[in-house]
């Protein structure tokens, strides 16, 4: 095997900064590989993993629905291949999603993890927060939580693991290849997370 192909859905939102932890994170674990910005169906096919970073999941939703990276990215996912979404990554993964405020919106969604999903469970911009969290079951007992606009997983499906709650609510979950979280490892300096997500990335392939 050559290495590994992560790719990083540079829309829009933080894609730079979850490029950087990456590549920082297959360092940091000897393995090869490449880490690269996409967002053409042909950049997507080629992959072995996916991060769909945070930013605005109606935006990232629609545009990738108008160039067909939407359509690709879910054939990708039904053979398999691990996903890791991040705050509006993990609301475009899911099969239902409302606004806290605004109610249900016809925004385009993956339809992958069997969740519902509030958007802005924590407020708006001004109530972004950070807390600390704990993934014990990833073997992550201490984690630094970034909410920025952040959703909330109201329902949970029988196949989805729930990861980590926060007051309640949950805020990080697992079904098969697929992880979300509502907070930003990208923004901490930590790579735990990321490491994870790769080292899922190898194990299946
Ligand atoms: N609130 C945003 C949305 O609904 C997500 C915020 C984020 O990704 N930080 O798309």
């Amino acid at each position: 095997m050559t290495g590994l192909n992560i790719g990083i859905l540079a829309v829009q939102g933080d894609v730079l900064e979850n490029v950087i932890a990456t590549k920082m994170s297959l360092d940091e674990l000897g393995m090869d590989g490449v880490v690269n910005e996409v967002k053409t169906p042909e950049q997507i096919n080629d992959l072995d993993g996916l991060i769909i970073p945070g930013g605005e999941s109606t935006v990232i939703g629609t545009l990738s629905l108008v160039n067909g990276s939407l359509k690709k990215i879910k054939e990708k996912i039904a053979n398999g291949m691990p996903v890791f979404g991040i705050c509006a990554g993990l609301i475009l993964l899911s099969k239902k999603a409302k606004d806290r405020v605004v109610g249900e919106m016809d925004q385009p969604l993956l339809d992958f993890l069997d969740v519902k999903i509030e958007r802005n469970a924590f407020g708006r911009q001004r109530d972004s927060f950070e807390s600390e969290i704990s993934m014990e079951k990833i073997g992550i007992p201490k984690f630094r939580g970034v909410f920025i606009r952040a959703p909330s997983i109201m329902e949970a499906g029988k196949d989805v693991e729930v990861l980590s709650k926060f007051n309640e609510k949950i805020i990080a979950i697992k079904q098969g290849n697929i992880i979300g979280t509502s907070f930003h490892p990208e923004l901490t300096g930590d790579l735990s997370l990321h490491k994870y997500f790769v080292n899922l990335i190898k194990k299946k392939n």
